[in-house]
This record gives C-alpha cells, structure tokens and sequence, in this order.
C-alpha cells in the first residue's frame, strides 16, 4: 500500500544533518513507492542542493528569517502546511535532540501516532511497524502506528542514506505559516557541540570520547587530536563533564546525550553503566583503559589495556600517516 511521506531536513551551517539523508531512505521504505517530498526550513543553499538531490520527489524550502532560530512554534505549521500540500501521512525526520522535540510537537499538533529513535520500520497494510532499542540497547521495543498519521523520528546510523542522483528534484517555495501560539517560547538551540569544530556528536558516524582517565583539562587535546584525525565527534564521560573540563554538550549517558556510531573509541573511561546506556549500541566499541579489570571491557569489542598517555598520540599519527597516503 502506497503512501505519501514528507521528510523535515536539519539544517547545519555546511549542509544537511547527515540522519536527514538518512530520514529518505526511511521515508522511502514507509511511502512503499509513493512520494517523498522534503521539506527544509531555514537551510543554506548547500542544504537545498544535498536535499533536492538526496532521493526526495519535490523539495520545500522556507526561508524565512525566524526558521534559522529553531522556534518549534514557527517549524510546526510549516511543516504541516508542506504536509497538507503533499498529503503525506507519515513525516519522517532525523532523531537529534532537536528531531525528538520537534517529533512530538508534530504528533500533537497533528493528531498522529509517533515514535523517536527508530531503528527499523516495516510498512504493512495495518500500518507501520517500527523498532527502537530500549533498556540501554539490551532490548528491542516494537510497536505498531496505530491511526492515519504517523511521526517516526529514526536514530543517527540506522539507516543508510541513499546515493546521491545527479539530477535535482523540483523545488518549490513554502510561504511562512502564523506561529502556533501554544507552542511560543520552545526553542531547541544547535546539536553541534558549541566549542567544537567536528561532526555533530548525536549523530556522528565515529566518536572518540575521554574519560576521567586523562587526569586534567589540559590533557583532553589527546582526545581531540585523534577525533580530528578520523573525522570524528569530541564526546566525554560526565566526570569530564562535572569537573568542567568539557560542557554538558559533550557528556555521553543516561543524563547526556546517546549516541550509535559505527565506531565509538572510549579513552580513559571504565565503563559505569549511566555511561554505557548512552553508546552501547554503538556498532564497534574500542576501549583504551590502563585497567584491565575496568568494567568497559566488557562491552568493548576491542580494548586496548595500557596507558593512554603513550597510545593515543602513537594511535592519531598513524591515523594521520595513514590518511596522508590516501
Ligand atoms: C544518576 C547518575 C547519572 C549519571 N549519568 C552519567 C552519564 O550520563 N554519563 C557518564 O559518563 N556518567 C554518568 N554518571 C557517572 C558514572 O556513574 C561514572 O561516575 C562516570 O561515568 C565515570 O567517569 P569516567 O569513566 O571518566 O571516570 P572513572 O570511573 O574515574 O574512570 C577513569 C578510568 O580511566 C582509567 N585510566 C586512568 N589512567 C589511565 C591511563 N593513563 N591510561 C588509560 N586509562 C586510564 C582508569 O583505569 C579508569 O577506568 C552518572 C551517575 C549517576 C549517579
């Protein structure tokens, strides 16, 4: 059974939030071969080119001034208004911090069913199924969206983004929609870690995060040094993050953020469980501990016991090495 599904693209100041990507090739899934509009509010023009041409049917675009500040009241209605124009029934969007709030701003709005951090969705002709991984990653939830509309907000690396096309899908301009009053004042600010220059730590595809095994603040460019090198998000354990070496942004667990890269290396960090909820799922786990016996080894998939202060700067230069000769 064929639906009309609308993906909402995060905008970043280089592009698009790479789950965006990921969203239409979920959205693709759920429309079971029928259309998959974009819509995009306040995107530079290379998020408008990566969408058009990112496997969507038609594109949206809002430029309105007020969509770059992420107010939920102003993104609410013109997302709805994209999907009454489209008729979607099902708006699939990226599960960052900003996707979950705006995820269930939308289902109310819009009287839907909704589900964040999805990791799998099977179309039926009761309606779409979908999974995400609850208890830490140690078991699976599935549910069934029940009623004409869904909301399915999917985890950062569970799905993969579809190739680029050459040609650019029409694109057409979404005029601002009034605010929804009972949703003023909501505002989610920017995933990207304000202090840092990599990828996004939500959904990054490698995170390299320093536990409080570095000793002191001063020693955290260890860590920083060889994410750079591979291309990957800063993250930290919350004694990193309590002792104010690094803001909350970057805390990885229960109170911070969850992450699921492909590669999550952990530095210094033994492995406490309000830790391990948050990146469990990670896909390979690398840990370098001094301690054999430290509780991350468990989990890891590869651990690397000795000291840190001799292995990661030999680790980053052969990282370096090795990208240097392609
Ligand atoms: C309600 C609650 C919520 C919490 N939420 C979170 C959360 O969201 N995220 C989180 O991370 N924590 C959270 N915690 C805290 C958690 O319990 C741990 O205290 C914390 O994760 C420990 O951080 P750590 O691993 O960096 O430090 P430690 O436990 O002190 O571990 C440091 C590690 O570094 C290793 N090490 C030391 N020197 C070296 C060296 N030279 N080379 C290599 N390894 C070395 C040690 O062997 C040790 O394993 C929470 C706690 C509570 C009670």
């Amino acid at each position: 059974m064929s639906r009309s599904v609308l993906v909402v693209g995060e905008p970043r100041p280089t592009g698009l939030v790479p789950a965006s990507r990921e969203a239409v090739a979920a959205a693709r899934l759920a429309a079971e071969g029928g259309a998959v509009a974009g819509v995009l509010l306040g995107g530079s023009p290379e998020a408008v080119t990566e969408f058009s041409r990112g496997g969507v049917t038609g594109l949206w675009v809002g430029s309105d001034a007020s969509y770059a500040e992420r107010r939920i009241d102003r993104w609410v209605p013109a997302i709805l208004a994209a999907a009454k124009s489209t008729e979607s029934e099902v708006i699939v969007l990226a599960s960052t911090g900003f996707g979950r709030e705006l995820a269930g701003a939308l289902a109310v709005a819009w009287d839907a069913a909704a589900a964040t951090s999805v990791t799998e969705l099977t179309p039926t002709d009761e309606g779409l199924f979908v999974a995400m991984p609850v208890l830490g990653g140690r078991a699976t939830s599935k549910l069934r969206l029940a009623g004409p509309r869904a909301v399915v907000a999917i985890r950062p690396n569970a799905f993969g983004a579809p190739a680029m096309s050459g040609e650019a899908a029409p694109v057409e301009s979404l005029s601002a929609a009034p605010p929804t009053p009972t949703l003023a004042g909501r505002r989610v600010g920017f995933e990207a870690n304000a202090a840092s220059q990599g990828p996004d730590l939500s959904s990054a595809s490698i995170v390299v995060a320093g536990g409080r095994g570095l000793r002191a603040p001063e020693n955290f460019h260890l860590v920083e040094e060889l994410a750079e090198a591979l291309g990957a998000a800063v993250g930290a354990s919350r004694a990193v993050t309590d002792a104010g070496w690094k803001p909350g942004t970057y805390q990885v667990g229960q109170t911070g953020r969850s992450v699921s890269p492909q590669l999550y290396i952990a530095v210094g960090i033994s492995g406490a469980i309000q830790h391990l909820v948050g990146m469990m799922s990670s896909r390979v786990i690398v840990a370098i501990n001094s301690d054999p016996g430290a509780p991350i080894f468990k989990i890891a998939d590869y651990g690397v016991v000795g000291d840190l202060f001799l292995l990661l700067p030999a680790l980053t230069a052969e990282v370096r090495k090795a990208r240097a000769s392609g």
